[in-house]
């Protein structure tokens, strides 16, 4: 994606294109029909996102309707856990299915008709070979496969092969199904490919009904058939499977068939994106789980402090695309940065603590300074924040030997408190064993008080602040990629045992701070809620928080450098 492709309000998007012209054909009676078809084998993720909000969008934007579905036709690897947090993430994406939420296991009897339709008409067989004979006689793209000599068995044989197969008379691995189409197509797929293969395993919806389950290539185009589904949307990796796709469908008389689609997947560099890698990532500890605000599944950012609105921007402003490339994950940063902006309240936090004391300042004067809650929106109002001699700034503001360019506080400087009073740095303290310094002491001039009248006078830095009277304690999070790097061609081979991208990770992916300090009226907040604090970024209150102890996680610092890397190209 280049910047100008993220800069189109609506991008030019083929599918629409090819929508439009079946609707003027009227193709299909005119109807618009898509599906998400997610396997309920891990969480979703952004990549996902982008392919719910696709077809979702698509039927909005057409009249249409979009089902959500899962393809749950492999039974060893799905679970109910991965089912009810699919539907709560394309729900709180915004997105409503009504009445059409479908499983594919319910289509099971049908598809087990249909495959009787194909042996009839010779069209499928039984086949003996085990998966490497399979394997071994298919071929390569420069040599023809080798014909099975199971291909020759005639559909009486083959009804009742199946049929026993079906009753469980035979091993796991011993028998399947498989296509009768060309050995020696160009096409691998359609080297007869291999339709039901016999797994002795419980399903989680149909037990032990079954002992043969479909493959992907031959259940998808019936689920999408069965529903009737016109255009079956995916992505690029199933473009050689499309004539395959078509075969089955015409080979079952299927009257107005659904057509395939191929779009690109997205990538977003420094993370991962495969349900693999992210369940390798979950099950060996290196994050906490699914919802690892570290990582880019929906629960994940939803726990960062993503919002559904940045996420659907995101998922619109990429656009959709024929060739694969990766997104820069600061793109997505900009996306909720800038809906933040004009949402999160503002709020001040000392995350590294360092106290200052100014001391002519009254002992026990409180004075109430006015806050905006939200410059950007001036109706949010403003609040009112108190003032005392002892006060918490952020350790990184002050500098004992100030390098150049540093114009926060020093010795002998001025800097103003943020709706307050200017300071004047005085003196510092050491710790006396560690020689850290302890506080730093300075003056304020009752003059500069923010807001009155000839309080003006212009220092180089604002500081946000805290008072060590009022502040409360706050955990706060603080989070970097997960990955140094793009893994780029790591992300591709999805070789088994490719754990490759391990050695990317950033050991410094997670930095927790315990002893934060928050302005005392963030009491209230509660998991989900999300604020700004100023100078320090965008954050979002965690579900680990609780009244005795809150909890923050940072969602993004407030430096923009998507932004800057647009005002550069
Ligand atoms: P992964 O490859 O990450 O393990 P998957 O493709 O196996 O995902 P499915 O549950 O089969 O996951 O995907 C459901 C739908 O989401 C499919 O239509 C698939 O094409 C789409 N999808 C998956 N990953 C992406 C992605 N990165 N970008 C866009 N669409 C995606
Ligand atoms: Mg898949």
């Amino acid at each position: 994606m280049n910047s100008k492709e993220t800069e189109r309000a609506e991008p030019v998007n083929f599918i629409q294109a090819i929508i439009d012209k079946d609707k003027e054909n009227n193709k299909y009676g005119g109807r618009v029909h898509l599906r998400f078809p997610p396997e309920p084998n891990g969480y979703l993720h952004i990549g996902h996102a982008k392919s719910i909000c696709l077809n979702f969008g698509l039927a909005e934007k057409n009249n249409g309707l979009c089902n959500l579905r899962f393809d749950d036709t492999n039974p060893s690897k799905e679970e109910i856990e991965y089912i009810e947090s699919i539907i709560e993430d394309v729900r709180w994406l915004g997105f409503d299915w009504e009445d059409r939420l479908y499983y594919a296991s319910d289509y099971f009897e049908r598809m087990y008709q249909d495959a009787l339709v194909l042996i009839k008409e010779g069209n499928a067989y039984v086949c003996d070979l085990s998966a490497e004979k399979i394997k071994e006689y298919r071929g390569t793209f420069t040599k023809p496969g080798v014909e099975s000599s199971c291909r020759f068995r005639t559909v009486d044989e083959n009804l009742t092969l199946f049929q026993k197969m079906r009753e469980g008379l035979f091993e796991e691995g011993s028998r399947t199904l498989r296509a009768k189409i060309d050995m020696s197509s160009p096409n691998l797929n359609m080297r007869d490919p291999v339709l039901y293969r016999i797994l002795k395993e419980s399903h989680h919806r149909t037990g032990d009904e079954w002992c043969i389950y479909p493959m992907y290539d031959y259940a998808h185009p019936l689920e999408d058939y069965y529903e009737g589904i016109t255009h079956s949307v995916c992505t690029l990796e199933f473009e050689d499977h499309r004539p395959l796709y078509e075969w089955v469908l015409k080979n079952v008389h299927a009257i107005d068939p659904p057509q395939q689609i191929e779009f690109a997947r997205l990538n977003l560099s420094n993370t991962v994106m495969s349900k693999r890698k992210l369940r390798f990532l979950v099950e060996k500890n290196y994050v906490s789980g699914w919802d690892d605000p570290r990582l880019p599944t929906i629960s994940g950012l939803r726990r960062r402090g993503y919002t559904p609105e940045a996420i659907r921007n995101f998922c619109d402003r990429i656009g959709v695309a024929k060739t694969n490339s990766i997104v820069d994950v600061r793109f997505l940063e900009h996306c909720i940065r800038e809906d933040l902006n004009k949402r999160a309240l503002r709020a001040m936090a000392v995350l590294n603590p360092l106290k200052l004391v100014i001391d002519n300042y009254p002992e026990d004067l409180i004075e109430e300074m006015d806050c905006e809650n939200n410059p950007e929106t001036p109706s949010a109002g403003t609040r009112k924040v108190a003032f005392s001699k002892e006060l918490f700034i952020e350790r990184e503001d002050f500098h004992e030997n100030p390098p150049s360019k540093y114009y926060r506080l020093g010795p002998g400087r001025e800097v103003r408190l943020k709706n307050a009073y200017i300071v004047k740095c005085t003196n510092f303290v050491r710790e006396e064993k560690s020689g850290e310094i302890k506080e730093i002491h300075c003056i304020y001039d009752p003059e500069t008080r923010s807001g009155r009248p000839g309080a003006e006078r212009k220092v180089k830095s604002t500081l946000h602040w805290v008072s060590a009277r009022f502040a409360l304690k706050a955990e706060v999070r603080l989070y970097d990629y997960l990955l140094l790097d793009s893994i780029e061609g790591v992300e591709q081979a999805e070789e088994e045992g490719d754990k490759d991208f391990v050695r990317l990770l950033n050991p410094k992916s997670i930095v927790v701070l315990k002893n934060s300090l928050i302005e005392p009226d963030l009491k209230n907040l509660v998991s989900g809620d999300k604020i700004q604090f100023m100078r320090k970024g965008y954050f979002c209150v965690d579900p680990d928080s609780t009244s005795d102890n809150l909890v923050f996680n940072r969602i993004v610092s407030l430096r923009d450098s998507w932004e800057k890397i647009q005002k550069r190209n």
